[in-house]
């Protein structure tokens, strides 16, 4: 290796002089690891906190969007079972899918504050009208 000259700076420090790019972008990066790395020491426990804040405003968030999605979920789930009921009393009757005659065919609901209105599609139909609820089918 090169021997490197060495100069004081300022305040009587010895400053190395690189003579190559990459010493320099070493040297650099070195510096910037360590300037993180104290950052990080002195305010360890600011960093700690603010990780702890954070996990627990995701896991509300998380909290709160389950509680929505369990209550729609269920809400859906009892119209079903409405639904389920009027055709076993026959209040409703089974229909061939509305698009392609499949006789395998389910119910769908395009509103669920009707339990009653139900439209017959068949499994694939249905996926489809669920993926895509503005597809126009009649
Ligand atoms: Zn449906
Ligand atoms: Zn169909």
């Amino acid at each position: 290796m090169e021997k490197q000259k060495r100069l004081r700076d300022l305040k009587g420090r010895f400053v190395s002089i690189f003579k190559t790019e990459e010493d320099r972008i070493a040297r650099k990066r070195h510096l910037c690891k360590l300037r993180t790395r104290r950052w990080k020491e002195k305010h360890l426990e600011k960093c700690k906190r603010r990780s702890k804040e954070c996990t627990q405003r995701r896991w509300q968030k998380i909290l709160i969007y389950s509680r929505q999605y369990y209550k729609k979920n269920a809400a859906i789930k009892k119209v079903q079972r409405q639904a389920y009921l009027a055709l076993k009393r026959g209040v409703l009757k089974k229909q061939d899918c509305i698009i392609c005659g499949n006789p395998k065919s389910e119910m769908h609901h395009e509103n669920y504050d009707r339990p009653l209105e139900v439209i017959w599609l068949c499994p694939q139909h249905h996926r489809r009208r669920h993926l895509c609820p503005e597809l126009v089918i009649f």
